[in-house]
């Protein structure tokens, strides 16, 4: 069988790389203003309401037009997918699986092109979009292997004149809903997982990334997976969203996203319909308020260096974003004084030139709400960098840290979900870790210590769903670590791991009697081989 490995980034030092990633961003530049159908059941429907999603690094230019999803619509979908469900879930796993590596296969080829859309319509950096292009690539492979390897069932003990076995069968129709930061990376995973397993979606993009979602759609028809098995619904989350989420009919919702959205389908989903003779299957992954902790005994250079990548990389806008810095006293200042120059350097502009670190927020209210954060930030606690919008036609915010931050400060407790990071004092490592445990959210952290003991106590007392020592806290790898939080960052689904297909399956657990018959087909080979030997 195909072995899993990741896949490499793309090294844009080389010349060669640099040029195909210019092509790329004036190919899809050349497509901008085009209008995409929603699809149901390889169906292209238009409608008369419709949206249109921007590019965030100039301000008004119309990257496509949408179809705003109505409930008639929502409707045709979810017929679609319960219709075709009844052939896809008895399709061999085999040939589900064989769907996905077809699509990584193709995501392989477009590569640069599907970069190039992340690039233009979320505005992340070359390399935040080539590895966003790999994780998605890592997770068609990862899941199709998965699906093989569910497909054997567990192992199980046996039992005299009785063949026992436990076989994965799926769920039914179920509903995508992926947030825009990690646009094809996420989305693909939801839906590659949810369909390998034996499941018919039906996809429903955020409004903010609804362009890289109709190129995944694509790859999807040109890996021919059957019509029907992937119905793709642009819209609001509020009309598609709450109608499908509350359907009788949906048999589970893959979410991810922020927690006030995540808690209401979780709510949604829990109120039985008239008619619904299951209990909704939610896997809901939300927010984060992530720390790093610099401990008096860390490499400082190094903790420099990780914690501008995780604060700062892809704007902040990632929920493994650090954005609680938790620094011990006595390396504080050494710390701060090597840092601050380094967040200084952030070259913050449109991604479109590759010299620009940061790029854009995602839209307009995010901006906003990033804005009125950081009078926050500045009113509970003193702006040291940044703090202001940066120069342009986009989106753009400076890179801005706030330091004098307490536990109880809201720069501490809520998700901005933006460049903005919050240092705290620790007097040692025991309050470190202390700081570290006072959030409503559990999703990454990393400590940075040489301490031995420390690391040890770290790993047992920091609760997070991804704790990561001396390293960054973002860029977890599917197959390696399994990403998923703890309290209200969500339901700790454990995404690219091994557990994560058991949520798009139930189990099966048939035993047959056979009474005195042979329990295995191999048995009389063996008894054969035994007695040829003697
Ligand atoms: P969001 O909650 O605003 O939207 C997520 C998705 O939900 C979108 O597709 C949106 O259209 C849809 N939606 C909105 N209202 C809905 C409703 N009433 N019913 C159903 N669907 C609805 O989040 P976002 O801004 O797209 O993404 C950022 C958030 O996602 C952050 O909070 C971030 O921490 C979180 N996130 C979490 C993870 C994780 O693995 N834990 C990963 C990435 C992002």
């Amino acid at each position: 069988m195909k072995q899993f490995k990741t896949e490499k980034y793309t090294d844009f030092t080389k010349a060669v790389n640099r040029k195909k990633m210019e092509k790329a961003i004036t190919h899809v530049e050349s497509k901008f203003g085009k209008e995409y159908s929603i699809i149901i059941g390889g169906e292209r429907i238009r409608l008369d309401k419709k949206f249109h999603s921007y590019n965030p690094s100039q301000k008004g230019e119309v990257i496509g037009t949408f179809q705003k999803a109505d409930e008639p619509t929502a409707e045709r979908a979810m017929q679609v997918a319960l219709k075709t469900f009844e052939a896809w879930r008895y399709t061999p796993a085999k040939t589900r699986a064989g769907y996905l590596f077809k699509m990584a296969n193709i995501m392989r080829r477009r590569r640069f092109e599907l970069n190039a859309w992340m690039v233009l319509e979320e505005g992340k950096n070359w390399l935040e979009a080539d590895a966003d292009t790999a994780e998605a690539i890592d997770f068609c492979d990862y899941y199709a292997l998965e699906a093989l390897r569910y497909d054997k069932g567990p192992k199980l003990y046996k039992y005299p004149g009785e063949i026992n076995k436990q076989v994965y069968i799926p769920l039914g129709a179920g509903i995508v809903i992926p947030p825009w930061n990690f646009p094809l990376a996420i989305l693909t995973g939801m839906t590659t997982a949810a369909f390998v397993s034996g499941n018919t979606v039906i996809l429903k993009p955020s409004s903010d990334s609804p362009g890289i979602a109709a190129i995944f759609m694509e790859i999807v028809e040109e890996a021919k997976v059957p019509v029907g098995v992937v119905n793709f619904l642009t819209g609001p989350g509020a009309i598609a969203g709450d109608y499908l989420v509350r359907h009788p009919k949906t048999r589970f919702v893959a979410f991810t996203g922020s927690k006030p959205v995540g808690l209401r389908i979780v709510e949604q989903a829990g109120k039985t319909q008239p008619g619904q003779i299951w209990i909704k299957r939610v896997v809901a992954e939300m927010g984060g308020k992530d720390l790093i902790i610099v401990d008096s005994e860390a490499d400082i250079d190094s903790a420099v260096a990780g914690v501008r990548t995780s604060a700062f990389g892809f704007q902040g806008q990632k929920c493994s974003a650090c954005s609680r810095l938790i620094l011990d006293d006595k390396i504080y200042d050494q710390f701060m004084k090597k840092f601050i120059p380094t967040v200084e350097a952030i070259t913050v502009g449109p991604t479109k030139d590759n010299s620009n670190y940061m790029g854009p927020v995602i839209n307009e209210s995010a901006y906003n709400s990033i804005l009125e954060y950081i009078k926050i930030g500045k009113s509970e606690g003193t702006c040291v960098s940044g703090g202001e919008p940066a120069p342009g036609d986009g989106w753009f915010i400076r890179p801005t840290v706030i330091t004098d931050i307490a536990s109880k400060h809201r720069i501490f407790q809520e998700e901005i979900f933006g460049p903005v990071l919050g240092v705290t004092r620790a007097r040692d490592f025991e309050h470190a870790i202390q700081l570290a445990n006072d959030s409503e959210y559990g999703l990454t952290g990393a400590v940075y210590t040489k301490n031995k003991k420390k690391i040890e106590k770290a790993k047992r007392e920091v609760f997070v769903g991804n704790l990561y020592i001396n390293r960054k806290c973002t860029g977890a790898l599917v197959g390696i670590q399994p990403f998923g939080g703890f309290n209200m960052s969500g339901t700790d689904s454990k995404a690219g791991g091994p557990d994560y297909l058991m949520l798009f399956t139930q189990a099966k657990a048939i035993a047959e009697y056979i009474g005195s018959r042979k329990t295995s087909k191999k048995t009389p080979r063996r008894a054969a081989k035994r007695k040829r030997r003697k």
